[in-house]
């Protein structure tokens, strides 16, 4: 991650700031909407996208006014331009992984919000970083598939990083300048990842097998889009933290502690050679974190309620149980190895998880596709995009036809 602020040589401190959102409409473009709101003078929308949702995006573009707007899917895409002509709106519709990858990279645009789910979000994020723009990243995939390739996109173009997923934006807030020439060189003896542990925190191994979609999603602290939610679940979400924490902090596994705390109060810590633990603290609310990243250097309103440390009273801590969340696992001995190791566990598990959600395989038959796809397919250096994709496509049949496979001989993958 750089720390270069970008926002000093490039962007006119007296003009709004320009910005797009990718994946307006899902749970971190909503919040994002709804800090920018809050500072109408400070920034301008520029672009929204969506993949499906038309209404929802319309809604949008009738409140926020970008100049673009773009759905994923041409029909989709003509619907929305045909309500937005009725209503007299002349915002510009684009379509197709084009129109996301133009939205992120336009002159206009100073900050890009990429939260896009998946590896969906991968061109349209690199657009981004190719820009040179203040890119908020809580597309997480996009940087677990591609590594290295992602993170010298950005310094080449001397873009911009600013992690939005709570955590990642506490170690950031924690951590001294200059981390970019590793943790060791600044004082830091390592980082404490804090995870919520999801809905099943406490259920056992047995009870794993038969628990559903809905209660997959029903996350007991945080309100997210249903991929996070399965991943929170499975605990593969801080497998793929992991991953992203050692990109952005330029650091490794080893010098990470998954710590288990489920009151989400502290959404991460950073321990330093002296002894001292800093920690960033505050209400289980992305929009923290999101204006948190829009602001920076300085702090912006974001609509989170005070902290109210009595009401909650006690904040507790337990070690994660690689046990009953196998996924965890795979995703610390990936993180180890590198390489493509980390395309291949991002795709295995966007299959498993969709599977999941579409009642075709247990929960607790995610973990063991990932793990199938991982025994099945070689790492190699992640060095052209095209490889990554071929490896996302290669994992993706792999998995697919491995589901086909169990699932024609039983009623659901266990
Ligand atoms: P949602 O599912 O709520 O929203 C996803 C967004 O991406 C929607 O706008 C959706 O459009 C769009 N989208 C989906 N598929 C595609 C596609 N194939 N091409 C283009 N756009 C697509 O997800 P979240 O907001 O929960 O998460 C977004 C990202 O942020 C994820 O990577 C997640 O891991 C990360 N994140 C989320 C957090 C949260 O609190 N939600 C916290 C930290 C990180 P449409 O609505 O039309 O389907």
């Amino acid at each position: 991650m750089s720390s270069k602020p970008v926002s000093s040589s490039t962007i006119d401190p007296s003009a709004p700031i320009g910005v797009t959102i990718l994946g307006a409409t899902g749970s971190i473009g909503i919040n994002t909407l709804d800090v920018l709101s809050r500072h109408p003078n400070r920034f301008r929308v520029i672009a929204l996208t969506a993949n499906t949702q038309v209404d929802r995006l319309y809604e949008q573009c009738v409140q926020f006014q970008p100049e673009y707007a773009v759905m994923v899917f041409a029909d989709a895409a003509q619907q929305l331009d045909v309500k937005l002509k009725q209503a007299g709106l002349m915002i510009e519709v684009l379509t197709g992984e084009d129109g996301l990858e133009l939205v992120a990279s336009l002159a206009q645009v100073d900050y890009v919000m990429a939260a896009i789910v998946g590896a969906a979000g991968l061109r349209s994020t690199l657009a981004a970083a190719r820009g040179g723009k203040r890119v908020l990243l809580a597309n997480k995939e996009a940087l677990v598939m591609s590594g290295k390739l992602f993170m010298d996109e950005v310094q080449r173009n001397n873009a911009m990083l600013l992690p939005i997923d709570s955590e990642h934006n506490a170690i950031f807030q924690c951590m001294p300048p200059n981390y970019d020439n590793g943790l060791e060189s600044i004082g830091v003896r390592r980082i404490l990842l804090t995870a919520s542990g999801g809905p099943f925190r406490t259920t056992p191994k047995q009870a794993l097998q038969k628990v559903t979609p809905a209660q997959a999603c029903a996350h007991p602290n945080w309100d997210m889009g249903k991929k996070i939610s399965v991943d929170s679940a499975t605990m593969m979400n801080k497998g793929l933290e992991i991953i992203e924490a050692c990109w952005l902090f330029n650091t490794n596994a080893d010098n990470i502690q998954v710590v288990l705390h489920p009151q989400s109060v502290i959404h991460s810590m950073v321990e330093y050679t002296d002894g001292s633990v800093l920690a960033q603290l505050g209400n289980p609310d992305m929009r923290t974190p999101i204006a948190h990243a829009l602001g920076w250097p300085s702090r912006i309103a974001s609509g989170v309620k005070s902290l109210d440390l009595f009401e909650i009273a006690k904040l507790s801590f337990e070690p994660p149980d690689l046990d009953r969340f196998p996924g965890l696992r795979l995703a610390m001995q990936v993180a180890r190895i590198g390489g493509t190791s980390s395309t291949v566990l991002n795709a295995a598990n966007e299959v498993a998880v969709q599977a999941f959600l579409d009642r075709k395989i247990s929960f607790l038959a995610i973990p063991n596709i990932i793990e199938h796809a991982l025994s099945e397919i070689s790492v190699e250096p992640v060095d052209n995009l095209e490889k990554i994709f071929q490896v996302d496509d290669i994992t993706r049949k792999i998995c697919q036809e491995y589901i086909d496979r169990r699932q024609s001989s039983s009623n659901t993958l266990h």
